[in-house]
């Protein structure tokens, strides 16, 4: 969650707003009520799904003024509200954007009770999770409510305990077997500064995620830098973890190596995300297998910046 108000204060959530500027949406209304523009503001606050869920919830007294920022917002929270009331109004605020995807990638219509019932329910979890001593992620992300604020000029802590976070993602048409892999590499702050695409042939698809993937963690096996590499590839996720006899037998050796690489590189963590937070390595790879892309390092600060 500390992750998603971060990509909040960035305006990096995949709002229609944020789509359209990226020419990735036909256009910027919203999905769930036809306003102009869907901004991360309307999307959490004025939609009518939002604001219903808000006057629903006890939670927050007042919402925010209609062209406010949200970072701006949510920092001066702190100011009004308590660890715990902040904690209840972040968990709104996931429940608010998880309905809002709910509708817009499964088309379920969301009703404000069943969100505030969900932000209830994962409060107290959290709630739980800070109660209990452990060394869990979630009482990890919880446990920083308690500590010591840093700064104003740094509100936001980073989100992601690795300094240096990769996206991979492979691309493939069975027509011609042409394929390519795509590879974002962002900083701990989430700035994506370099990447690395290449295309190939190659006759199944996941040898092209493969690939991509060992490819990642190759760079990633160059130095010592805490890296987490992202892929939408949950096979090769689940089959870094499991008995080789298993592994799909497309891409056993690519499998093999990449074990035997992540095995002498422990700073290295390979995880799964959904396709839809995978976009841009998606879109590296597609214009890899394209040749629109240089086939070696991408200077993201001339190809990629106008996407992000
Ligand atoms: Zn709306």
């Amino acid at each position: 969650m500390r992750f998603f108000i971060w990509k909040c204060a960035k305006k990096a959530i995949a709002t229609r707003e944020r789509l359209f500027s990226r020419s990735c949406a036909p256009n910027p209304t919203c999905p769930l009520c036809d306003a102009p523009s869907e901004t991360v503001m309307h999307c959490l606050f004025f939609c009518h799904h939002a604001s219903a869920t808000w006057g629903l919830s006890d939670s927050l007294h007042s919402l925010p003024p209609e062209n406010s920022s949200f970072g701006e917002w949510f920092f001066n929270l702190q100011d009004t509200y308590s660890n715990t009331q902040v904690c209840r109004i972040v968990c709104c605020l996931w429940s608010i954007w998880t309905a809002r995807n709910t509708f817009v990638f499964e088309e379920k219509a969301p009703t404000p009770a069943s969100s505030v019932i969900v932000s209830g329910r994962d409060f107290l979890l959290i709630e739980e999770a800070r109660k209990t001593p452990s060394s869990s992620p979630l009482s990890r992300t919880t446990q920083s409510h308690s500590q010591p604020r840093g700064p104003r000029s740094n509100p936001l802590p980073p989100p992601i305990p690795f300094s240096r976070l990769m996206y991979c993602d492979g691309s493939f048409v069975s027509d011609s077997s042409l394929a390519a892999y795509g590879i974002t590499i962002a900083n701990a702050h989430g700035q994506v500064y370099d990447g690395k695409a290449d295309s190939f042939l190659c006759s199944h698809p996941i040898q092209a995620e493969a690939f991509g993937l060992l490819n990642a963690i190759l760079i990633a096996a160059h130095d010592t830098e805490p890296t987490c590499i992202r892929t939408d590839c949950q096979v090769l996720t689940l089959a870094l973890r499991q008995d080789p006899s298993l592994w799909p037998w497309q891409c056993r050796a690519t499998i093999a190596r990449m074990v035997s690489v992540i095995h002498s590189a422990p700073w290295i963590k390979v995880e799964f995300v959904p396709r839809r937070l995978n976009s841009l390595a998606d879109w590296v790879a597609g214009q890899a297998r394209l040749n629109t892309l240089p086939v070696d390092w991408i200077v993201i600060c001339n190809i990629i910046a106008p996407l992000l």
